[in-house]
């Protein structure tokens, strides 16, 4: 059976799954009714295949630009490494991914398997009773919600949605290379996990590699940020006490001495809860990875109380240096999308938003380039303003976040001159639409410096710490590798010890994620 890789094949398939590498010699069909047909493909051999588009990653980003690109009737190839469905951390997702997904065609799938989040819930020591925006007070009400969601599922539906919508999909298989000859196509390796090695001609490739950064780490154009520096140790919790009724899918965000912690609820009864530190914190670890979540989590009373009857389900996983960006999002005949680019810090959630955004912006400029080639130049400048554009927005908050100014801010939300309606709309991930904010983001800047002022010493200290964080260099083995004893219960608040007696006695297994 000679099946190859033309528009009539995949449109009139329903849904076509090709399991690993090698598409000619293998060639699995999930048909309706999941009677799973395999066959043996007798196509001639030939040095290299063709596509349009090459996508490396089958992320958020790479799966969002597969869909609209084969959409559009583009012979795209996706390729990722590993197989869906895959742990991922980012569980959080922003108002603004769900016109995206409605857009995809995945909503209704998204909502099966997320917690509606209504807003933000923020606890600081320095302050009263924690404060709650709401997203649909946001400048736009037509966005009052979001979801949590397993990275690991959603990931996968999206996945699954750009092969349903036409492009042709290798799991387990590792782009390991990529060249740019002058006037010939752009050269892909790709290396299946069965073995073997192949190589893809592509009119365009897409970087959608997320923190490994593909194109950035082999131009040598990947950027430590350096107006930010942390990182973040975190795990999975059973038991964890939830806010009631309306508000139990809210993300909780809590300050403490060293960072900020998350707290994420998931349909399935798990929570995700991270600490977030900057490096001179991360540098006293001296503990496995689950003590040192623990212990710090203990830093933290507001948290340690909700978690005071959980149990950590999975170990502990860390992830430092985080916040980086590349000189440039777009070359000759190559894009970077999401985290490929740029990731900032998930103190907002609008990593997955980002992603998934500059894949629909992507989407444009690599269907101007291939329809034609003299409008590229132009697409693809479009493209990388409004990319910066989202991360630049993001930045000016997340570089503040620890400032205990912006904590009051946060604390005792204002809506003078709508600024928190604004800020709302910004937590929404609402900066692509046009929605007028830019003047009451300008107004709520403008009183974080006065109110700077008005505290000298607090703003100087405040500065001197994040000049310090800023400049200290990290060293990943400060974070790794992680131990994990599985089913570490929660001290009760008033006995951390007792955890700590808990933890050694129980056996460490191999480390599972490295950094
Ligand atoms: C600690 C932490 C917490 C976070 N929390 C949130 C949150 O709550 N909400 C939120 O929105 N965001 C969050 N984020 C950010 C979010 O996880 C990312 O921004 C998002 O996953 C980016 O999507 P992406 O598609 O660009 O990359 P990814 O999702 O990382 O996808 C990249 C894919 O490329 C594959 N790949 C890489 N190299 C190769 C290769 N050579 N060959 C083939 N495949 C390859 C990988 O296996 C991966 O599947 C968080 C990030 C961190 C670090």
């Amino acid at each position: 059976m000679g099946l190859r890789f033309t528009k009539g094949n995949i449109r009139h398939t329903t849904r076509i799954l090709f399991l690993t590498g090698n598409v000619d010699d293998r060639i699995a069909i999930l048909c309706s009714g999941d009677v799973r047909v395999s066959a043996t493909a007798a196509a001639p051999q030939s040095a290299a295949s063709h596509c349009d588009v090459f996508v490396l990653g089958g992320g958020p980003a790479g799966s969002t630009i597969a869909a609209l690109l084969a959409e559009r009737g583009w012979n795209v190839v996706i390729a990722e490494r590993e197989r869906h469905p895959r742990f991922h951390i980012g569980e959080s997702l922003l108002p603004m991914n769900l016109p995206m997904l409605d857009r995809l065609g995945v909503r209704e799938q998204v909502e099966r398997i997320g917690l509606i989040k209504y807003g933000a819930e923020f606890s600081s020591p320095q302050h009263g009773a924690p404060v709650t925006l709401n997203f649909c007070n946001a400048w736009d009400k037509a966005f009052p919600y979001s979801y949590e969601v397993r990275r690991s599922v959603f990931d996968q539906i999206l996945f699954s949605n750009c092969i349903a919508r036409g492009a042709h999909a290798f799991e387990e298989c590792r782009v390991t290379g990529v060249e740019f000859p002058p006037c010939e196509d752009v050269r892909v390796r790709t290396a299946p996990k069965e073995g073997g090695a192949r190589e893809w001609l592509a009119r365009f490739f897409v970087d959608a590699s997320g923190r490994d950064t593909f194109l950035a780490s082999r131009f040598g154009i990947k950027r430590r940020n350096p107006r930010h520096n942390s990182a973040a140790v975190y795990g999975h919790f059973a038991g964890a006490k939830r806010l009631s009724g309306k508000e139990e899918g809210n993300i909780s965000i809590f300050w403490f001495e060293h960072g900020w912690f998350w707290f994420i609820p998931l349909r399935d009864g798990a929570t995700s809860v991270g600490a977030v530190c900057w490096p001179y914190y991360m540098k006293t670890r001296k503990t496995d990875l689950v003590r040192f979540l623990l212990d710090t989590i203990a830093l933290c009373p507001a948290l340690a109380e909700r978690l005071c009857d959980a149990t950590l389900t999975a170990g502990a996983t860390a992830t430092g240096n985080y916040s980086y960006y590349s000189e440039r999002t777009f070359g000759d005949r190559h894009i970077m999308l999401g985290d490929a680019f740029a990731f900032v810090d998930p103190v907002f959630s609008s990593g997955v938003m980002l992603a998934m955004n500059s894949a629909f912006l992507g989407a444009e400029a690599v269907n101007a380039s291939l329809r034609d080639p003299a409008t590229a130049d132009a697409a693809l400048h479009r493209f990388d303003e409004s990319v910066r554009t989202g991360v630049k927005e993001f930045s000016w908050f997340i570089f503040r976040m620890t400032n205990p100014t912006i904590r009051d801010l946060f604390m005792g939300p204002q809506n003078l001159l709508r600024m928190e309606e604004a800020l709302l709309s910004l937590l929404a991930g609402d900066l692509f639409r046009g929605t007028p904010i830019r003047w009451s983001l300008c107004a709520f800047k403008c009183m974080y410096y006065v109110n700077n002022l008005a505290h000298p010493w607090r703003s100087l200290n405040a500065w001197r710490g994040r000049k310090r964080a800023n400049s200290t260099p990290f060293s990943t083995s400060c974070l790794g590798p992680s131990c994990i004893p599985r089913g570490a219960t929660m001290p009760s608040c008033a006995n951390w010890c007792t955890t700590w007696a808990t933890i050694s006695a129980s056996t460490p297994s191999s480390a599972s994620r490295p950094l």
